[in-house]
Order: C-alpha cells, then sequence, then structure tokens
C-alpha cells in the first residue's frame, strides 16, 4: 500500500520507509507521487493541530493515505517553549543556530535542575475515508549550557539525555532508539499493524 507523507525531508522519509516497509507500507513524496501540495500554513498550537493540518490536506489534495509529523522542544522553565515555534524560534524558520543561541541566552541564569525539557512528536495519517490516527512520542532531557557534537539537527547539541549523553554527538540509530520521533513512529506502526 502506497501512503504520502507530507515533508519534503529525505531523512524523515528514510526514517519513515525503514520501520513501516515491513508492513508492505511505501511511503511516496509528493514529487515522488505526481501531486502538487500545497504548503499548509502551521497555524495549530498543539503538535497534534498542526499534524492533522499537513496530513488532512494532503489526503484532500491527492487523494491517498497520508501521514504528517509535527516536533518540537518543550522547555519547562520557559513555560513549554518554544514548544510548536521550534522551527521558528528565533524569526527564521529553519536557523537553527539563532535558534539554540536563543535558547541558551534565555536559560542563562536558570541552574542545572531546572533545565529540563523533552523533545515531542506527533506523527498523524489521514485516510480517504476520514479515519486517522495519531501516535505522540516524548523524549525527556536537560538542556545542556554550550552545544556538543555536530551530528543531528536542530536543537540536538544542546539536549542531553538524563545519562548525561547529548543527541548532538550520537549515531542516528542510537538517536532513533531512544528520541520522540523513533517512539512515536515505533507506536505508529504498531497502531497502523491493527488497522490494515
Ligand atoms: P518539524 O516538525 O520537522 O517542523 O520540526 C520542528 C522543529 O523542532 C525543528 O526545526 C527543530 O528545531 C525541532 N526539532 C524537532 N525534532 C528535533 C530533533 O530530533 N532534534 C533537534 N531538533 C528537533
Amino acid at each position: 500500500m502506497d501512503f504520502l507523507i507530507a515533508t519534503h525531508n529525505m531523512k524523515k522519509r528514510a526514517e519513515l520507509e525503514r520501520i513501516l516497509s515491513p508492513l508492505g507500507v511505501h511511503v511516496r513524496t509528493a514529487e515522488e507521487a505526481g501531486v502538487p501540495l500545497t504548503d499548509v500554513e502551521e497555524t495549530g498550537t498543539t503538535f497534534e493541530e498542526n499534524a492533522f493540518l499537513k496530513a488532512d490536506a494532503g489526503c484532500r489534495e491527492s487523494g491517498m493515505a497520508c501521514i504528517a509529523d509535527d516536533s518540537g522542544l518543550a522547555v519547562d522553565a520557559l513555560g513549554g517553549a518554544p514548544g510548536v515555534y521550534s522551527a521558528r524560534y528565533a524569526g527564521v524558520h529553519g536557523d537553527d543556530q539563532a535558534n539554540n543561541s536563543k535558547l541558551l541566552e534565555n536559560l542563562k541564569d536558570v541552574p542545572d535542575e531546572k533545565r529540563t525539557a523533552r523533545f515531542v512528536s506527533v506523527v498523524c495519517c489521514v485516510f480517504p475515508d476520514g479515519k486517522t490516527i495519531y501516535a505522540r512520542g516524548e523524549c525527556e532531557g536537560l538542556i545542556g549550557h554550550a552545544p556538543r557534537g555536530d551530528g543531528g539537527f536542530g536543537y540536538d547539541p544542546l539536549f542531553l539525555l538524563p545519562d548525561g549523553r547529548c543527541f548532538g554527538e550520537m549515531d542516528a540509530a542510537e538517536k532513533d532508539a531512544v528520541s520522540h520521533r523513533g517512539n512515536a513512529l515505533r507506536l505508529f506502526k504498531q497502531k497502523l499493524q491493527e488497522i490494515l
């Protein structure tokens, strides 16, 4: 069965394909499926709402079951910010360096024990008959005081697991095994298996 994925990110595509192909599920980007998708404005205030907005629009425009995910970082000392605004925390969408600098600046007086945070990922799939499934994954950790490593993307160089490992210094497989996205995708796979 072919599913559309509402992302242009080839890393996410590979990750989805790796996890879902044992179920006979193959994912296609809009380009691969030959369906021009309109870019959806992420106007939701929760990860669930934004994931649904993208999956629902993709399904309606293509007529295919469509999978979308939305993710971000929630820092306790900042009341859950940057949250759904993670990609554009410092103003420019996807400027990881500026986002990380802003996060460090906003936490500069916050002591270690109060630097708790979690990554969140919500995967949503909308089917042409309107059926919708959600899977949420989280990963608890702490925000460091300076960037570490050059792996991953986004806030990875600042995100420390409770055992002290930093996402920025872990390889993809190590990160997948514990990450919010890995957890969400494993749950998504289970839910999909139940309905297919
Ligand atoms: P999106 O859901 O791909 O749009 O991701 C939103 C933003 O959250 C990204 O631009 C990153 O800033 C942040 N983010 C989400 N997942 C991760 C991750 O695994 N590592 C680091 N940053 C992440």
